[in-house]
């Protein structure tokens, strides 16, 4: 394969882009609209009336008791974590969750598509959890109003509701604890000192500390995840930031959706993984090094421009030899996460974005590497895309590592992210991807 066919500068500075693992054609335009990166607040933005404690959603820390059951919290005691599993409902507050693992009420993969489709079984620790929560006041109280919303939310009536037999409503209950579509939530809604209503807590906010631990959860979850429902095959694991991206919340989560098969995109992949163990180093990193777009690395991750996106896509990449999240070693772990962190920290809570996450399906046997996909959702494909299928990103990829390199630089100096290598300091060795090796 000619490396001309995905990434062509023309002569007037247009960029024309096919992705080599998806096949997107893409078109750039250098020079439009090429602002730094500003992490302002926009002037019109309204001021934010403050609340001590923070109670701005459902997600926020004294309301607990409106999101499913948590499967999981972390807390942080003197800088010391622990992961606290199946907290009874009495005790929610007798401790301050820094992240929060639970259902999601409103699943898109229901847990009657997995009992109808597959005769899928609540194990029996899951149902032994649902019966024990029931068993307690705060329990019941919890589930029947949660229902209740449920409901309401659905379209059902008071009287409706009212008529509905009990047994029935706790039925809806049993995807709070058996479904397979989750979410991991971060304890802030706006940052430390926000004064306007668009200073939002994103990722990027956090310490790497804190972002490790959301990382870590959010693995042990894609773990735990694939322990209690063996007919599952993939896990998508994403975080939709801001509305524009999709998110119904603009309190930091990140989401896990069980799915039977590994979608088009990853089958492609794989197949192509079948022909050329190599392809994510040769088409991937080893291509974006040779194009100056690999921007920052540290010794478990690297990072670039994508080519062949939509939307200004960074790509970062695990260097690690195991292909699932949860294969990774606690370090490997944090090596992605830092450089993951860096990036969030470095484009600011104000740009509106998908975190996607991509690694070898469960039961694939070729490996693909773990990589985190950060997509800027600063355009919106209009009548040109749909009739052509070529897609205009408004930045090219170099303007796109041009915008990052100076705000690491900066973060870095004020000791605000993780230690990596930036711009012409990455080494950026030939296949730096260790997935390929058995
Ligand atoms: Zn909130």
């Amino acid at each position: 394969m000619s490396s001309m066919m995905y990434y062509t500068i023309m002569p007037d500075g247009t960029v024309k882009q096919l992705n080599p693992f998806t096949g997107t054609e893409v078109w750039a335009v250098a020079g439009r609209r090429s602002k730094p990166i500003a992490n302002d607040v926009p002037q019109s933005a309204p001021p934010l009336e403050v609340h001590t404690p923070e109670d701005y959603c459902s997600f926020c820390p004294p309301r607990y008791y409106e999101t499913a059951p948590e499967k999981s919290r972390l807390i942080c005691t003197n800088g010391s974590w622990e992961r606290i599993d199946l907290l009874p409902p009495d005790r929610y507050f007798e401790t301050t969750a820094e992240f929060r693992r639970t259902g999601n009420m409103f699943e898109i993969v229901t847990l009657d598509y997995w009992r109808k489709n597959y005769a899928y079984k609540m194990p029996a620790s899951r149902a032994r959890w649902r019966e024990d929560y029931l068993a307690t006041p705060a329990g019941l109280k919890h589930i029947t109003d949660i229902v209740y919303y449920k409901l309401r939310r659905e379209g059902k009536t008071d009287e409706q509701i009212e008529k509905t037999p009990l047994a029935e409503k706790l039925a809806v209950a049993d995807a709070f604890f058996g479904g397979g579509h989750e979410m991991v939530i971060a304890k802030r809604h706006f940052k430390d000192g926000a004064t306007q209503a668009s200073e939002l807590y994103s990722s990027g906010e956090m310490t790497e500390e804190e972002h490790y631990w959301y990382f870590k959860l959010t693995v042990d979850s894609i773990r735990d995840i694939t322990i209690n429902n063996r007919y599952v095959r993939y896990i998508s694991v994403f975080q939709n930031w801001l509305r524009s991206a999709g998110a119904s919340f603009d309190h930091l989560h990140k989401q896990l959706v069980s799915l039977d098969e590994w979608g088009a995109s990853i089958q492609g992949q794989i197949k192509m993984l079948r022909d050329d163990a190599n392809v994510y180093n040769e088409f991937g990193v080893n291509f974006a090094a040779h194009h100056n777009l690999v921007f920052a690395e540290n010794d478990f991750a690297i990072a670039y421009a994508g080519i062949g996106h939509r939307y200004p896509t960074i790509e970062i990449y695990s260097r690690s030899q195991a292909g699932r999240p949860y294969e990774h070693t606690d370090e490997e772990i944090r090596g992605m996460s830092n450089l993951v962190h860096a990036i969030h920290a470095a484009m600011g809570s104000q740009i509106s974005c998908n975190e996607e996450w991509y690694y070898t399906p469960i039961d694939a046997v070729y490996k693909m590497p773990w990589h985190v996909l950060i997509k800027w959702r600063v355009t919106v494909p209009a009548g040109f895309e749909g009739g052509t299928s070529i897609f205009i990103n408004p930045m090219t990829p170099i303007e796109l590592r041009d915008k990052m390199v100076p705000r690491l630089y900066k973060l870095r100096d004020e000791g605000k992210i993780g230690w990596l290598r930036i711009a012409e300091e990455c080494r950026v060795d030939p296949n730096p991807l260790k997935y390929y090796i058995k």
